[in-house]
């Protein structure tokens, strides 16, 4: 048995394929032959980089212009329509990018034409596709061409967009598609390649016990699901994933200099979060939800030679969330071992301090904490487990170590209010010497919603119950007819001038002077103002460096030595008052980004309180400040 894995357009240039590069080796190890090419380089050296990287990362997602450009060479023509009712009239894309887009359909046959004379396809027995995103139409494009160039070939699909029902209704509609592997493949896809070495009625008893897969009965013709796939209990059993196609693809393509690659890195599946509480908008379910993770000695080994042996500088972890196990012994090790590398990963929001200084020194650079809102009552609506200051609190904490933390504000969720965003806008400005949100957007819902996702009628030309089977992404109405533009536009607004004006030059910053005092220099909105904050007031805006309710506050005070302060509740409106501080109205919240020496007292400080040790009183600093 010999098979070929594929990724075709429009997979990212500067990423490597992962599924099907763990599916490399593991099919090697059980003895059968395994290549992988990647089509999709070939494809941006016919179209120019920048129009790739453009069609994947600056249209709009849910256009799905990619997976449009391919349409015609599958069904033999673009279903009319899809440039005025999708690129004009609900994307508003201007006339240049309409015309770049028809552009770009005009070069795929002419790489259909390159992709069916390369590869010697014949040499396959089986020849795989992993589709996720916008690779769906492309693929199916060139598998339709294998078919009729090569009908002895099996032709085999996985991958997000091929998950479940999708995957069932796919096959279903796609006769030259002969089987898919729904969720993990590691168990499935081996069994299956297997199975289909033996013949007649036994490869079908065969194929009829695996778990994941689709194939067609031999007599009715009918598409059959054998059910969910096993998912991998054990992550430290499967092989390292082999990149080496991919570099090998990326070094001998134009476009593939221009290219710095990232490399790809799996510690867990599913998410922990998830299992205990589901997000509302989150598209994981079941199986794939199930938290699994690799031994943390497994996971540094594993990073330890994957970035020695393909020298790369930055790693990226897919997994949805990072296991809170590897602050303990992962991260620590990875700092030791001085990879050289920066690191990005998924986390939780509520993360302390502590939690920050340990990512910074493993170099994790960048993360992804899943902020998608800073007002509690839509955070509820989210099932995020989380809260609005929490969220900000991290946002300063990743300014004070340098972490560059994406984090979104999403709207449109049902129950949500007009006051919320109204609470957010009047929160913006405290906060705007912070990361703005990269993205300021309506929710997505994906599966089992009111209806497909209009764009999809352009890619799939079929009857809208077959199309609510087999899209991921969909539209909706909302019950009482609201349009969330008419409360969310000011707070759209705001995020766009904070995007195109970020707070690099402004910001608000606390320190420690020579006399022990506490500075705050705030150059935000164009203006340069200098504090200084000693005694108890200093004592109630360090406690602040983390959020807490003012009976904490006011028992902090009395355990330092500054004893009961009646005019404790007027000091922290006035800090709020002034964008020093930030409140809930239940905790507050200092915002400013502590310097030097400041920063190692407040490490000290929420040390103590992990430890539960008493704070020891500070040396009294005389008068009042400010
Ligand atoms: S934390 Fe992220 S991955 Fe987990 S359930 Fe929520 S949205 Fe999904």
């Amino acid at each position: 048995m010999k098979v070929l894995l594929v990724s075709m357009p429009f997979g990212a240039l500067e990423r490597q394929a992962l599924g099907i590069s763990i599916l490399k080796p593991l099919l090697q190890s059980r003895g059968i032959s395994c290549d992988i090419r990647y089509l999709t380089f070939p494809f941006a050296d016919i179209i120019g980089p920048e129009t790739y990287q453009w069609l994947g990362y600056h249209l709009p997602y849910t256009a799905f212009a990619g997976d449009w450009c391919f349409t015609h060479a599958l069904y033999g023509s673009s279903t009319p329509g899809y440039e005025d009712a999708i690129l004009r009239r609900r994307w508003q894309q201007d006339e240049t990018s309409v015309q770049r887009i028809l552009w770009v359909r005009s070069q795929v046959d002419r790489f259909l034409d390159y992709a069916l004379a390369a590869v010697p396809w014949s040499e396959y027995d089986a020849v795989g596709f992993t589709s996720t995103f916008e690779q769906n139409i492309a693929s199916l494009a060139l598998a339709k061409r294998i078919r009729a160039a090569f009908p002895k070939v099996k032709l085999l699909f996985g991958g997000a967009n091929w998950e479940d029902e999708m995957g069932l209704e796919l096959h279903r509609q796609f006769p030259f598609v002969d089987y898919v592997c729904c969720g993990e493949s590691e168990h499935a896809l081996p069994l299956l390649l297997e199975a289909l070495g033996a013949k007649g009625a036994s490869r079908d008893k065969r194929l009829a016990r695996i778990p994941g897969i689709v194939y067609r009965n031999p007599k009715s013709g009918e598409s059959v699901s054998t059910g969910s796939g096993a998912p991998v209990e054990n992550l430290d059993a499967l092989p390292a994933p082999d990149f080496s196609d991919y570099f090998a693809a990326q070094s001998a393509s134009a476009s593939g200099s221009g290219v710095l690659p990232g490399l790809l890195f799996e510690s867990s599946r599913g998410c922990w979060w998830g299992a205990k509480s589901h997000c509302t908008f989150c598209g994981l379910n079941g199986n794939s939800m199930r938290f699994r993770s690799k031994s943390q000695t497994r996971s540094l080994d594993e990073l330890k030679s994957q970035a020695a042996r393909y020298s790369v500088q930055t790693v990226e972890a897919v997994d949805n969330i990072l296991d809170m196990e590897y602050f303990e012994e992962f991260l620590p090790r990875l700092a030791d071992a001085q990879l050289g590398v920066d690191v990005f990963y998924e986390v939780k929001a509520n993360l302390s301090r502590r939690h920050l200084r340990k990512l910074k020194a493993a170099r994790v650079t960048r993360i992804q904490p899943g902020i998608e809102s800073i007002s509690d009552h839509v955070l509820k609506l989210m099932r995020k487990g989380t809260t609005g200051l929490r969220n900000i609190q991290l946002l300063k904490w990743c300014a004070e170590y340098e972490i560059q933390c994406e984090w979104n504000l999403l709207y449109g969720f049902p129950g949500e209010t007009a006051e919320d965003y109204a609470g957010i806008l009047a929160m913006l400005p405290g906060i705007r010497h912070f990361r703005p949100p990269s993205a300021c957007g309506p929710i997505r819902l994906d599966r089992f919603s009111l209806r497909a996702l209009e764009t999809m009628r352009y890619l799939y030309p079929f009857p809208e119950d077959v199309l609510k089977r087999i899209t991921y992404y969909f539209d909706f109405d909302y019950a009482d007819g609201r349009n969330p533009m008419d409360y969310v536009r000011p707070v759209i607004d705001y995020c766009d001038q904070w995007k195109e004006s970020p707070g690099a030059s402004a910001s608000l910053h606390a320190a420690l002077m020579p006399d022990g005092a506490l500075g705050i220099l705030d150059t935000r909105l164009g203006q340069r103002k200098a504090i200084r904050l000693e005694g108890w007031q200093q004592a109630a805006f360090e406690r602040c460096d983390s959020m807490q309710p003012p009976a904490a506050i006011a028992r902090h005070l009395m355990q330092t030595g500054f004893g009961e302060q009646p005019g404790l509740a007027e000091f922290l409106d006035d800090c709020c008052r002034r964008n020093f501080m930030i409140t809930d109205g239940r905790n507050y919240l200092s915002t400013a980004i502590a310097k030097g020496h400041l920063r190692e007292r407040l490490e000290q400080q929420e040390e103590r309180v992990i430890r539960s040790v008493p704070a020891t009183p500070l040396v009294h600093l005389g008068a009042v400040g400010a």
